[in-house]
């Protein structure tokens, strides 16, 4: 009998029609001759609201006090889920992650799983029960409760999957599946069929915010294939899987934009050991992530570095390097903010030359500028103005023929 894990986010159960229609479709799941794990997230919403109240009563909330807050989010819509389904005659059960074996490390509010014993879990399926188990949550070995880091259901779903031997994996949610750019941006974006799971880690980067990355990690080194799919619709969504051969046809897999980024140049940075250390220190011990960071070949003796942030994090950065620039001998730090980082991500890169041309090329020929140029092996990423952002993306999609046109002109 096929086992199936179906995973359901904070919208899909964000009314108690939507949490009906959840219901139903476990239901017929399992009437298709399945066996049915759910897990489910926290109502939309209401994650947000208790963080929000832990502010209200205290200004540094003790983490384990935080996760036992915030577990009562996904306590509340397993419970609501296995009611819904029981109302329809068939037969669920709600358990919490510990209840579901989920084992975690220490580390409160973004615990790592180490362990998944789903024993109970496989007794109550052989009993025909449909299992809604929490999600986002887990159990220490010394019993206290603890939290994934935020959109943590997606890597419970994950991980159940991998301990459960599941045959299908199946992420719903308010998106169809993952597109090959965003279709506010792009309007002939198409659904992706299959992707591999370093894509998906480059587009989810770049700001295509489908999975919790540590969740496609997760997925990544244990090889569990997984569905991303609608919940209100019908239709197959996206496949996530390992590599296989003819994925590499496809040079471009999609194109990806986030916005709201800054560059920061400093200028004159002396050409020695140690200053690059310097400068990325000083953003780090602020926990100021840095995204692309890009060094000129040197010339008489000094250098010049770049790197994006953030925008919201901009005048800390600026606060913070002020004095640095002066003690490792440095010209001066300039910064600029309304830019956006555009991406092309493809496994196939790997094996296809001309690829960045391509792609300078769509955007010279538009004339956009290109502020900061990084690649890695399957992602290529420029930085450019944020009012260019939209029309850049539509000029790299069309060049790389990922869109509806494209697809209708290769088949005649
Ligand atoms: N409820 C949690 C959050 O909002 C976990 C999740 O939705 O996956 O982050
Ligand atoms: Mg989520």
């Amino acid at each position: 009998m096929r086992l199936i894990v179906q995973k359901y986010g904070g919208t899909s159960v964000g009314s108690p029609e939507r949490i009906r229609h959840v219901a139903e479709r476990l239901v017929a799941t399992q009437r298709q001759g399945c066996r049915v794990v759910a897990v489910i997230s926290a109502i939309a919403g209401v994650t947000d609201s208790l963080l929000k109240l832990a502010r209200d009563v205290s200004a540094q909330p003790s983490e384990r006090e935080l996760d036992a807050l915030l577990a009562t989010g996904e306590h509340a819509a397993t419970a609501l889920v296995a009611m819904a389904v029981n109302a329809l005659g068939a037969k669920a059960i709600s358990l919490t992650g510990a209840q579901a074996g989920v084992l975690t490390d220490r580390m409160h509010t973004r615990a790592k799983i180490a362990n998944v014993s789903p024993k109970q879990i496989h007794e109550l399926l052989s009993d025909e029960y449909i299992v809604v188990v929490a999600g986002f949550q887990g159990q220490t070995a010394e019993g206290e409760t603890t939290t994934l880091g935020r959109g943590g259901s997606d890597l419970t779903a994950i991980a159940l999957a991998g301990a459960l031997n599941a045959d299908a994996c199946q992420i719903y949610t308010d998106v169809d599946g993952v597109f090959t750019c965003d279709p506010r941006v792009v309007p002939d974006a198409l659904k992706i069929e299959g992707i591999a799971y370093d894509e998906l880690l480059e587009m989810a980067g770049a700001g295509s915010k489908v999975m919790q990355s540590r969740a496609v990690e997760f997925a990544k080194k244990f090889g569990v294939a997984f569905e991303v799919r609608s919940s209100l619709k019908p239709s197959v969504g996206t496949i996530a899987q390992a590599e296989t051969a003819n994925m590499e046809d496809v040079v471009v897999r999609g194109v990806s934009v986030e916005r709201q980024q800054a560059k920061v140049t400093v200028t004159g940075v002396p050409d020695k050991p140690g200053s690059a250390s310097r400068i990325f220190s000083a953003v780090s011990a602020a926990n100021i992530l840095v995204d692309m960071i890009v060094q000129n070949a040197s010339g008489r003796n000094s250098t010049d570095i770049s790197f994006t942030i953030h925008a919201a994090d901009l005048p800390k950065v600026e606060q913070l390097l002020g004095p640095v620039v002066g003690d490792i001998g440095a010209r001066r730090v300039s910064a600029q903010s309304a830019v956006a980082k555009l991406s092309a991500v493809g496994i196939g890169m790997r094996s296809h030359s001309g690829v960045a041309a391509r792609l300078f090329d769509c955007l010279g020929r538009g004339g956009i500028n290109i502020q900061l140029i990084s690649t890695s092996d399957i992602k290529i990423a420029v930085i450019i103005n944020e009012a260019d952002v939209d029309r850049a993306a539509q000029l790299a999609h069309e060049a790389f023929g990922l869109g509806k046109q494209a697809r209708v002109r290769k088949a005649p």
